[in-house]
């Protein structure tokens, strides 16, 4: 009986792995083919003034379809990306195009506007990735300090020192960092010492229990006070209630990005909110 089951269940495994690396592999042809067809899109979304809704930023967000239509999450297929490597020219289509769509509202008298673009591990760790940097930013005419990086804690802790240099060297243009989902990745926080950072990104786990739940409140307040410490702005991730709103405003949170104020939406709708200028 216990060999019949266990049997059952190698075949229930196997099967569920083989599925798994049919999937992978088809995501993977999906984006070499979205690649080649220019496929791929960027939506964008609003980054507010806490206080005062006013938009002071976008954050950009890479969209995928399968042939069908449906959408492929980028946390799904950037993985994926990553082990192809296929990153590297997904990356560069993602800072293009951004960069391209910056120049287009600041044409608009949108000049202040931020734009945050998401860099993974291996493109940040890629040789030439500050050398293409610098020529996208010239070649978009944006100054360097209009665009944001944002990388994850664990990508700076791979490797301290090279993070180090390879963040001076971007600082040098200008450019600004912000570590995001943070508070998910490393519970050392010598690094925020050594590094040009200039914002933190609260991450949306820890905003999902405000303003009630006990241990998010406690993690959100201390990452406010440690972020004051370090002259650090902050952006809390995923606000999708009043409530929770109302609460980071009170605990003096800068910046506000979440569904209550706006899902992720295609460069002509952003437009569109643009001219508002104000979300609720
Ligand atoms: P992230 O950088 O932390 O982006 C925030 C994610 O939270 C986005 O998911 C966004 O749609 C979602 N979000 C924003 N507000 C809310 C909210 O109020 N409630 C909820 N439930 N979700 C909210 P998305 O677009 O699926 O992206 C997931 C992750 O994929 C990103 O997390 C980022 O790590 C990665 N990613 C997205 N675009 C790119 C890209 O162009 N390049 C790279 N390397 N990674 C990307
Ligand atoms: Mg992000
Ligand atoms: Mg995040
Ligand atoms: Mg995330």
């Amino acid at each position: 009986e216990a060999k019949k089951s266990g049997r059952h269940r190698y075949c229930w495994f196997h099967e569920a792995l083989a599925n798994a690396t049919t999937e992978r592999r088809n995501i993977e042809l999906r984006i070499r083919e979205a690649l080649e067809a220019d496929e791929f899109a960027l939506h964008y979304q609003p980054v507010c003034d806490a206080e005062s809704g006013r938009i002071i930023g976008a954050e950009a967000l890479i969209r995928l379809k399968d042939r069908g239509g449906q959408a492929i999450p980028p946390a799904l297929f950037i993985p994926i990306a990553e082990q192809g490597g296929l990153i590297e020219p997904i990356g560069e289509w993602v800072i293009h195009t951004g960069l391209k769509q910056l120049a287009h509202w600041r044409e608009q008298g949108h000049t202040d506007l931020q734009l945050a673009i998401n860099i993974s591990g291996t493109q940040f760790a890629s040789g030439r990735f500050v050398e293409h940097l610098e020529s996208w930013i010239e070649e978009s005419g944006v100054p360097g300090s209009a665009l944001e990086l944002e990388l994850t804690e664990g990508v700076l802790m791979a490797d301290v020192e090279k993070a180090q240099s390879i963040l001076s060297r971007i600082g040098a243009l200008g450019v600004r960092l912000a570590v995001d989902d943070f508070g998910t990745g490393y519970s050392s926080l010598a690094y925020l010492k050594h590094l040009p950072i200039h914002r933190l990104k609260i991450d949306r786990s820890f905003v999902d229990g405000l303003p009630s739940h006990p241990g998010d409140t406690a993690i959100t307040r201390s990452i406010l006070q440690l972020a004051k410490t370090f002259l650090l702005e902050v952006t809390a991730e995923g606000v999708e209630t009043q409530d929770q709103l109302e609460f980071l405003r009170r605990a003096g949170c800068n910046a506000i990005q979440g569904f209550l104020q706006s899902q992720p939406r295609p460069a002509a709708e952003f437009s569109a909110l643009l001219e508002r200028r104000h979300l609720p």
